[in-house]
């Protein structure tokens, strides 16, 4: 009800926007000559959240109102069907905050694969026939080709997917399997073998056929940050 939203001033902030905008003006270099530019960048690290950009201007972004929103994270559901609150709530007998908290730090990776939050142990652990762990990978891997497929529609195409972060500046198997995912629909064609070798360095990894290009873009908070006051300061 409108009423909640203007008592309470609840809305989508988002989260990440740093990173995001440092991701979208670092990519551009790919996107000479092309008209309102299209992104789709993906920041998965422990905390994971997809934005849709256009023209330099973020148009959606999968985090919400706080970080738990979106992708599933490392110890974050994500995005759930909100009655999971109240029946689990009911079911087991804790409270709302409790319920909140699981959600927020024992849930992701770590609850799902009953492993550990880090993406690599998770990756160690499949490999070693864990079912739990090969679960959390194949959700995870779901959640962020379902966002690009999403945002792909809401920019009305994309002429470039950009991975960060954590799991997508390091894991060329998180990386590989979402291409893979995604190519399909989405037309979209990455060199394999480059892909394996990079690991924190920027690359782009889509070849000439592509119909989208695909980046490795380390990110960098910090400067963008830096920039921003810089401009802010300016003014
Ligand atoms: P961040 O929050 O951006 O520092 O990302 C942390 C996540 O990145 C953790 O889940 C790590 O397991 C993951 N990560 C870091 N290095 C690698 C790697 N070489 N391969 C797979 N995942 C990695």
């Amino acid at each position: 009800p409108k009423e909640y939203t203007e008592k309470h001033d609840w809305r989508r902030y988002g989260a990440h926007g740093t990173s995001h905008k440092y991701l979208s003006e670092m990519g551009m270099k790919y996107l000479e000559g092309v008209k309102e530019p299209k992104i789709i960048s993906c920041h998965i690290g422990s905390g994971a959240s997809i934005s849709a950009i256009k023209n330099g201007k973020c148009v959606a972004t999968s985090m919400g109102l706080t970080p738990l929103a979106g992708i599933m994270m490392g110890t974050r559901t994500g995005d759930l069907d909100p009655s999971v609150m109240n029946y689990l709530c009911k079911c087991t007998g804790k409270s709302c905050e409790e319920m909140y908290q699981i959600f927020n730090k024992e849930s992701g990776f770590l609850g799902v694969s009953g492993v550990s939050n880090d993406s690599r142990d998770v990756i160690a652990a499949a490999n070693e026939g864990n079912k739990d762990a090969e679960l959390a990978l194949r959700l995870f891997n779901r959640r962020v080709a379902d966002f690009i497929g999403q945002y792909f529609v809401r920019l009305g195409g994309a002429d470039l997917i950009i991975f960060s972060a954590g799991i997508g500046e390091n894991s060329w198997e998180f990386r590989e399997n979402i291409c893979k995912t995604i190519a399909p629909a989405l037309g979209i064609e990455i060199n394999y073998e480059l892909n394996k070798t990079i690991r924190g360095k920027e690359a782009l990894i889509s070849t000439p056929n592509s119909k989208i290009k695909v980046a490795i873009i380390p990110t960098d908070e910090e400067v963008m940050i830096a920039r921003d006051t810089f401009a802010f300061y300016k003014k």
